[in-house]
């Protein structure tokens, strides 16, 4: 969009263009009774139909590779040190992700009503669950669909002792394996922004700006009344009636901490004006660690595969997935397995294959902080994994690398995957897993969501934030814990539900 064209007011604005963002704005624009400027930091590339969109972000069979943020941890151990991927694209995550769609367990939301959350409990956020599966075009596989490496997945687990699930989104259900249900069709991935923002590009009522890096939020006493972005290298001042930030776990705190909300000894240190006092701004950061053993894979493998693919099929890397309970669970589920295979980079043209296992409830948090005031300076962002005090996150993943390495000797799968790697073999102590551990890209909770009681607390039970009027944090942020499922559909949920709120 020409600088000259990008409106100077909006009625809503929103900031991030992302699975939350492209919701809130697009339903907001259907309403047609307020102007929403939607903000992205990364390019737009216009509706689906146009064909503008670069391949990788249409391919759903594997992970998107280009428009990273290129965030990296920095735990205080140095270890383990990862990319933490994120998108800058319209869109957001959902715009590179697995297009794996599960929705968690019902003690994830009824947990998040007992902080004090009215209207989160598993039966009330149901209902904004449908919705978004609906328009998020989430279906299930076709039997033949599933490749025969992850039907032999799922036989394999099951002899483990996991029954077969015919909904894996069965809230109330504790142990299951299935193939997932995803969102994306013939291998294409459909991401919030053709869901949402597509059916309204055109209404008049939505301006979208890509390319706008926003740096902070403007305050007028306790109120958000503008924001300044950087485009095309310039700064510009939009001013708004209601603003919304949906900049994703990672971003949303820094543009908070930007504008004085946050720490306010800590926003001063970096000679930022602290505005309203809130001390979790950046806290409770988490994801689901998780571990994997790796396999070279047989030429039976190969042959199935590429037969598979020779008879006109799609290939999708994953595919399965299993909720287990470890040891000591006591409500609900602690796992998630799931098998994966591909041709990569070392594999010299044959299919080799992972099994992943991943701590579905972890207790272990961690924190982000500005590294400077600067809008193009990356945080510091400190996971936190496997850092309780007494090892329990940790336990329950050795327990899942136990459960992996079972599945992998059933005859099922032993044969198409062959042995394991000493690479991974190796593994086998808790400090092997401190040392390897791995994330499932599902970082949540640096805007966490809970009463004013609560001194970590950023946003009501609506999303708005403490203390500031006008002002929302709507993503995967809010999240008080993450849910025990891939996020996509959970930060959809939320969305979904809050914007029903929104007039
Ligand atoms: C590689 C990968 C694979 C994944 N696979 C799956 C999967 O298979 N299933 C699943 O359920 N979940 C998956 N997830 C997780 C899921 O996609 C995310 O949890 C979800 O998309 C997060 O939504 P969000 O709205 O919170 O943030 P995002 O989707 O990250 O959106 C934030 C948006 O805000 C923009 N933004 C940030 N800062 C600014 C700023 N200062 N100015 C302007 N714009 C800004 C960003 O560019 C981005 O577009 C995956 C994630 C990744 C990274």
């Amino acid at each position: 969009m020409e600088l000259s064209n990008i409106p100077k007011h909006a009625d809503t604005l929103v900031i991030g263009a992302g699975t939350a963002g492209s919701i809130i704005a697009g339903r907001l624009a259907s309403k047609e009774n307020q102007h929403v400027v939607l903000l992205e930091a990364g390019p737009d590339f216009g509706s689906l139909d146009n064909k503008k969109w670069p391949v990788d972000l249409l391919n759903g069979t594997v992970i998107g590779e280009t428009h990273d943020w290129g965030y990296k941890s920095s735990s205080k151990n140095g270890e383990p040190n990862h990319n933490l991927e994120r998108a800058k694209v319209i869109g957001g995550c959902s715009s590179h992700n697995g297009c794996i769609a599960i929705w968690g367990s019902y003690v994830d939301y009824d947990t998040w009503e007992s902080y004090g959350n009215q209207g989160w409990s598993a039966k009330e956020v149901l209902p904004y669950f449908n919705k978004a599966n609906k328009t998020l075009g989430v279906r299930d596989f076709k039997k033949s669909e599933v490749t025969p490496f992850h039907s032999a997945c799922v036989t394999a687990i099951e002899k483990t002792g996991i029954p077969r699930t015919n909904n894996l989104n069965d809230l109330y259900e504790d142990n299951g394996v299935d193939i997932s249900p995803v969102n994306n069709l013939n291998g294409q991935r459909f991401n919030a922004a053709f869901g949402y923002l597509d059916p309204v590009r055109e209404n008049g009522y939505l301006s979208i700006v890509g390319d706008a890096l926003v740096d902070k939020i403007n305050l007028r006493g306790n109120k958000a009344c503008s924001v300044d972005a950087i485009i095309n290298k310039k700064r510009i001042n939009i001013t708004a009636e209601r603003i919304i930030v949906s900049g994703g776990a990672y971003e949303s705190p820094c543009i908070l901490m930007r504008s004085g909300i946050g720490c306010s000894s800590n926003l001063s240190h970096l000679g930022i004006k602290p505005q309203i006092n809130l001390n979790g701004v950046g806290e409770n950061l988490h994801d689901h660690p998780s571990i994997n053993i790796k396999f070279q894979g047989t030429d039976l493998l190969s042959n199935l595969m590429r037969e598979f693919r020779q008879n006109g099929n799609v290939v999708y890397s994953e595919q399965t997935i299993a909720k287990a309970q470890s040891k000591n669970c006591k409500e609900g589920f602690d796992l998630h397995v799931y098998p994966v295979t591909g041709i990569t980079e070392n594999s010299n043209g044959k299919w080799d294959c992972a099994i992943y296992a991943a701590n579905m409830a972890p207790i272990s948090r961690g924190h982000l902080a500005l590294n400077s005031a600067n809008p193009i300076e990356r945080p510091i962002i400190d996971q936190g994994y496997l850092n309780d005090s007494e090892d329990k996150d940790i336990g329950i993943l050795m327990e899942g690398l136990e459960l992996s390495r079972e599945i992998s000797h059933q005859k099922d799968i032993s044969e198409l995957i062959g042995k394991e790697l000493i690479e991974t073999s190796s593994i086998v102590s808790i400090d092997d897993i401190r040392k390897l551990a791995l994330h499932y890209y599902h970082p949540v909770g640096t805007c966490k969501m809970g009463p004013e009681s609560d001194s970590n607390a950023v946003v009501d039970n609506m999303g708005k934030v403490h203390g500031v009027d006008n002002l929302y944090v709507i993503d995967a942020s809010i999240m008080p814990d993450v849910p025990r499922g891939n996020t996509n559909i959970p930060v959809a949920m939320v969305a979904e539900r809050l914007v029903s709120t929104l007039t």
